[in-house]
């Protein structure tokens, strides 16, 4: 088939990057891109915290889940992180690097969108916005055009039909609907036939059990470090460290975020699902004994204050209530144990998770069409010739550290490049 027309669904990352790569490797094709929304990439706005964190100095197929790393590995393979590095100093974008995370040397995500736009309009590749994509049908070849996809939509409430022979879905999923990805995409691919995992909210705050409201209404606004940990039917199944944010919800941070999808999954299956804190990750046996050996100078303090250089008194209160210990008597006045017993319940903390922050607040959707009906080599789908996806439309979700851009950028690159006609 010698491909004379590719349209690809979505302006994001994906599509962009799809779009570049198919123009670049077959000039005599027609290039379109169908977005649904008023401008491109609106997402990579918000990425980052508006700095778009792009990539990773530790990327490779072992940081994403389990159940998808062989097939990531072909596609990082194929596109690396130092690939994506090199395509942005070509548009302009020279980059950095904070531990670890790299992100533009502007630390501005405009700048990203805006490079990738202009890089788009520089190879004459339309994008026709405001358009919905609503179905997609494949013919072996559509009689009336001889391409092999109808592509229908509604622009400005005008219904239209466009023909094309490739065709690349990169909608992305339904995380952060406002940014344009609102879940049509899942939509079209189950209406070419294609298999959808489920997608739940990933990389997102967690909903705690609402009995202890008061007690989040005390911790709200502290950092903290720590090590979180997501039981499910009281089995771990996974952990992450670093700094906690607590809020009159429940939990958020970027450790939160990381155990979510873990958490998300199992809560849509009504499993009972739990967070366990460990807030004296470093402290020993030893350590706690010394520690508690000042309590001895300090007695008339209430356990709060004795604490306030080990946490955030706000936190101590909030957990002293959680745990009911006495937060205003002073510690020579309680039982000898309090205190010991105390500290060490700071190390094995456990509340019951109810909910996630959902669509809205998550900055990825852990699922979408199963990765097994896509040839990793091409990201061409096995059951429909000349149908590429990409991006977070697949079930591939990564962690916070500029894993999901990568994948984004990468799977854009491999359906790029073969919906142009380039065998593997
Ligand atoms: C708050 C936030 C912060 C994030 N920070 C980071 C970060 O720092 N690093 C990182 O790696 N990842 C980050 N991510 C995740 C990352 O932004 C996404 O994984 C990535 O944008 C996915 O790219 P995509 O092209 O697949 O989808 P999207 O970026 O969602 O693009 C899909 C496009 O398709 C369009 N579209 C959808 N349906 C249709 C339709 N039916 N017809 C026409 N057009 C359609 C949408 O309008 C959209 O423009 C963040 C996400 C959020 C929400």
């Amino acid at each position: 088939m010698q491909v004379k027309k590719i349209l690809v669904i979505g302006a994001g990352p994906a599509g962009m990057m799809a779009a570049i790569t198919a123009k670049k490797n077959n000039k005599d094709a027609k290039v379109q891109i169908l977005e649904h929304g008023t401008e491109a990439g609106k997402k990579i706005l918000v990425t980052g915290n508006g700095r778009c964190n792009f990539t990773n100095a530790v990327m490779s197929a072992g940081q994403y889940p389990k159940e998808c790393q062989g097939f990531v590995h072909s596609v990082l393979n194929q596109f690396s992180s130092e690939n994506l590095k090199a395509f942005f100093m070509q548009i302009g974008l020279p980059y950095k690097e904070r531990n670890g995370y790299f992100y533009p040397r502007s630390d501005s995500a405009l700048a990203v969108r805006d490079a990738l736009a202009a890089e788009v309009k520089r190879l004459g590749i339309w994008i026709l916005d405001g358009f919905e994509t609503e179905s997609i049908t494949c013919t072996a070849t559509n009689v009336a055009s001889g391409e092999r996809f109808v592509v229908r939509g509604t622009q400005n409430a005008e219904a239209k039909t466009l023909y094309c022979d490739a065709c690349i879905l990169a909608c992305g999923s339904s995380a952060a609907p406002k940014t344009g990805s609102d879940g049509s995409g899942f939509k079209l691919a189950r209406g070419l036939g294609l298999k959808v995992k489920k997608p739940v909210p990933a990389l997102t705050p967690l909903e705690l059990d609402s009995a202890y409201k008061k007690i989040y209404e005390t911790w709200a606004g502290v950092r903290s470090n720590g090590r979180v940990a997501v039981i499910v039917d009281n089995e771990e199944l996974y952990a992450d460290s670093g700094e906690l944010q607590f809020a009159n919800y429940g939990i958020s941070g970027i450790p939160v975020f990381q155990i979510s999808r873990y958490a998300s999954r199992a809560l849509d299956k009504h499993r009972d699902v739990r967070i366990r804190l460990n807030l004296l990750e470093e402290a020993d046996d030893a350590w706690l004994q010394q520690f508690m050996s000042f309590a001895e100078r300090r007695g008339g303090c209430t356990i709060p204050e004795f604490c306030a250089g080990l946490l955030n008194q706000k936190l101590t209160k909030a957990l002293c209530r959680f745990l009911s210990v006495p937060i205003d008597r002073p510690i020579r006045k309680l039982p000898a144990e309090t205190l010991e017993d105390f500290l060490k319940a700071l190390k094995n903390l456990e509340f019951i998770v109810t909910g996630s922050k959902g669509v809205e607040q998550c900055q990825v959707m852990s699922g979408g069409i199963k990765h097994n009906e896509i040839n990793a080599q091409t990201m061409e789908a096995k059951s429909i010739k000349g149908l590429f996806v990409c991006g977070e439309l697949i079930d591939v979700d990564g962690p916070c550290g500029g894993y999901n851009l990568q994948w984004a950028f990468s799977s854009g690159f491999v359906a790029g490049r073969s919906a142009a006609g380039v065998k593997e």
